[in-house]
């Protein structure tokens, strides 16, 4: 029997916008585990994961579990839930925190089923009471009051969390965690379902690796209707889209428009960055453009103090005010 009182977060991490709430939880977790004498671990399932073991390595894990094979490199709910139900059968954690995302909300249902304990879906809160006992505070009765939920005999405790309720902690590249690899359960098969294919359309647009004039979008633009007006306003000078991984991952923008280490290598004359913050893994695919201008909100932002011009504004905003001006100068 494991004495351990370990909190595992299990990892979404199919795109950034998910991740966010994985690191939400990690922060909260180790707050829990500060006042229980626990462990914060995370749970990354996938194939070619390694990215994200850093991730949750440098936002508080202490110790990582690592499923990584190629059986895990397409999600499918029933062979995620299998694989954590045998890894929480054999390392028995107290609590396991999930996302309220869509994979969050369907893989803890089935593992929670499948290990014979509670959810608590939808978490707004969590804590430890006067006790010790964890309570999950999550809505009911159609968000009219709040339930304070305990576990009290049935382990682990499972809750999914909506994101946004806690903060993530900054990013720590010197912490180091514990890393665990494991390999899937024998036998380990998806319920009966396989997955045949999955595809992404392609860009068809003009070869954004030579274009004179690039537009180039982050995550600060808030949402993949605002950034399609980036489309537009390169239209509008000629240019082409580029996007930030982020941007990618949440399929705003096709992986074919991708700029820095890990997509397109740009050369324009002339680069509008908008909403981007200028990691080095973006910048990296940039080759010192003739002009640059960047709108942010954060003045610090690198590719602020990278640019020639930096506007300090809302970044969908100055798109907008930028389609209008030159419509009315008949660029249309
Ligand atoms: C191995 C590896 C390879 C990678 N390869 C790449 C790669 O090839 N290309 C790539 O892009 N990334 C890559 N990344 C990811 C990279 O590290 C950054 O996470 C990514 O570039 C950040 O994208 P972003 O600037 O859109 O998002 P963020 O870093 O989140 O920045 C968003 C910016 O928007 C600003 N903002 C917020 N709201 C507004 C608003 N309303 N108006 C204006 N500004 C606003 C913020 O101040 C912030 O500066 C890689 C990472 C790893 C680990």
């Amino acid at each position: 029997m494991n004495q351990e009182r370990a909190i595992w977060v299990v990892g979404d991490y199919r795109n950034y916008f998910q991740n966010r709430v994985t690191l939400q939880l990690l922060a909260k977790a180790g707050e829990l585990a500060a006042k229980m004498d626990g462990t914060v671990c995370a749970v990354v399932m996938g194939h070619g994961v390694e990215e994200w073991v850093g991730e949750y390595q440098a936002h508080g894990a202490q110790r990582i579990y690592v499923m990584d094979h190629p059986l895990l490199s397409e999600y499918l709910p029933g062979l995620f839930a299998r694989a954590l139900e045998s890894l929480a059968r054999q390392r028995r954690p107290e609590i396991i925190l999930i996302g309220a995302t869509s994979f969050g909300k369907e893989l803890a249902a089935r593992a929670a089923s499948r290990l014979g304990t509670g959810l608590t879906a939808d978490c707004v809160d969590l804590y430890l009471d006067q006790e010790g006992r964890f309570v999950q505070v999550a809505p009911a009765y159609g968000g009219n009051l709040l339930a304070e939920i305990v576990f009290p005999r049935h382990r682990p405790q499972m809750a999914t969390v909506r994101p946004g309720a806690f903060a993530e902690m900054p990013h720590d590249a010197s912490a180091r965690a514990e890393i665990i690899r494991l390999d899937p359960p024998a036998g380990l098969s998806g319920d009966g379902v396989r997955l045949v294919s999955c595809r992404r359309l392609g860009y068809q647009g003009e070869d954004l690796e030579n274009a004179k004039v690039v537009i180039c979008g982050g995550r600060g633009l808030g949402s993949r209707k605002k950034f399609k007006n980036l489309h537009e306003l390169a239209r509008l000078l000629g240019g082409e889209v580029g996007a930030t991984r982020p941007v990618v991952h949440a399929d705003w923008a096709e992986e074919e428009r991708l700029v820095g280490q890990a997509g397109k290598h740009i050369k324009p004359r002339l680069l509008f960055s908008l909403g981007v913050s200028g990691a080095i893994q973006h910048t990296a695919g940039i080759a010192d453009p003739e002009f640059t201008i960047a709108v942010n909100k954060n003045p610090l932002a690198v590719m602020m103090q990278k640019a020639d011009v930096a506007i300090k504004a809302d970044a969908h905003q100055v798109a907008l005010a930028l389609i209008r001006e030159l419509k009315a100068r008949g660029s249309s």
